[in-house]
């Protein structure tokens, strides 16, 4: 495919778009919970299926880069900022019919739990108080408290080269924190589907509250982060020399913390600049001022060089990055 010349050409397309807004040179640490990010030198958004098509076809041909990103609650963006493209599908409607409900990529999943809640839906409901929107909550399989959003999951609307494509549950590969999404990064979820069952709306709000409060506590809603930098491990699949020095008690649903060897390897209270790890949770860290990705990315390698020094194996980042080629995302 033939390339355009670059930011300027591409910037007079995406402008021509209807229902496309279109900004230059946006601070993404807007953007981003963490509040870290330099400058995106396109940034476009839009609720509507064709728009967001026609932008995306606009800056796969332009042959620059380009990130597709939600609510930001997930994302480590380089202070450098983006050479390219963000965009933001940013559709945000609901529908329910039975059991069934329908919601767009760009519904805060907290608005999602909340309406399956009040029609008396189960099955999401432990996923309350999770950052972000749907879309990426698809993306990344997210979950909480035994349950993760696949498990609810009927079927997937995605674009995927300039066509619309559904998936049922099986085709999205879901996995622990993991679907075929993020092994298809050019593929952008629009809407999913998920099946609920029946059950009683004020049983489901108190377990629902029960858990936004734990949530508030260990993440103070204005706590600048990213949740867990780390992914857990599934028991099943560490080594076994690492799995017989783990306790029983740091096994929960076949799974062990990444907090337990972050901790086990000094992880707690660690600092970088404005950046450091909670002193209560190994596994969370945050932004308490003016933090720079410099030292979030710098004290996020000590702590993955401190476990591989100690046990032999590699703790893998949950959060994206946006902006580093030389880091995968
Ligand atoms: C305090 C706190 C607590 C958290 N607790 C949990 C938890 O308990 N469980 C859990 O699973 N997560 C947790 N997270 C992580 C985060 O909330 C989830 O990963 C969330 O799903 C990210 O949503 P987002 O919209 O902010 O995505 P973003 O951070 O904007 O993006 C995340 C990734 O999704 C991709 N993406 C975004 N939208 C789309 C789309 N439409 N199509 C395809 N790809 C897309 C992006 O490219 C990026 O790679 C927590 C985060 C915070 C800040």
């Amino acid at each position: 495919m033939k390339s355009m010349s670059g930011t300027e050409e591409t910037l007079r397309r995406l402008a021509a778009v209807p229902s496309l807004q279109v900004s230059t040179c946006v601070p993404l640490s807007r953007y981003t919970r963490f509040g870290i990010g330099g400058p995106a030198d396109i940034f476009a958004e839009t609720s509507e299926v064709e728009a967001f098509i026609a932008a995306m076809n606009i800056a796969r041909a332009s042959g620059l880069d380009f990130v597709v990103i939600g609510g930001g609650t997930n994302l480590i963006v380089s202070d450098a900022g983006f050479r390219g493209v963000v965009l933001r599908f940013v559709a945000d409607r609901l529908m329910a019919a039975g059991n069934r409900v329908v919601s767009n990529a760009g519904v805060v999943l907290q608005d999602l739990v909340d309406f399956a809640i009040e029609r008396g839906l189960k099955g999401i409901e432990t996923l309350a108080g999770i950052p972000g929107w749907v879309g990426a909550a698809v993306y990344g399989n997210a979950g909480a408290y035994g349950h993760s959003l696949s498990e609810r999951v009927h079927n997937v609307r995605f674009l995927d080269n300039g066509q619309v494509r559904l998936f049922n549950n099986e085709q999205c590969d879901f996995h622990y924190r993991e679907s075929i999404f993020k092994a298809h990064k050019e593929w952008i979820i629009f809407s999913t589907e998920l099946v609920l069952t029946p059950a009683d709306p004020d049983a489901l709000r108190r377990t629902a509250d029960d858990i936004l409060k734990i949530r508030n506590e260990k993440f103070p809603p204005t706590m600048k982060c990213a949740g867990s930098i780390f992914k857990n491990f599934l028991l099943a699949r560490l080594p076994e020399k690492v799995a017989a020095q783990v306790p029983v008690t740091a096994i929960r649903e076949g799974k062990v913390a990444a907090a337990y060897f972050l901790e086990q390897v000094g992880a707690k209270g660690l600092v970088r600049g404005d950046i450091q790890v909670a002193g209560y949770h190994a596994n969370l860290v945050y932004n308490t001022g003016s933090g720079t990705a410099r030292d979030l990315c710098d004290l996020i390698d000590d702590l993955k060089a401190r476990v591989r020094e100690r046990f032999g194996m590699e703790v893998e980042e949950e959060v994206q990055y946006v902006g580093f080629p030389d880091r995968a995302s």
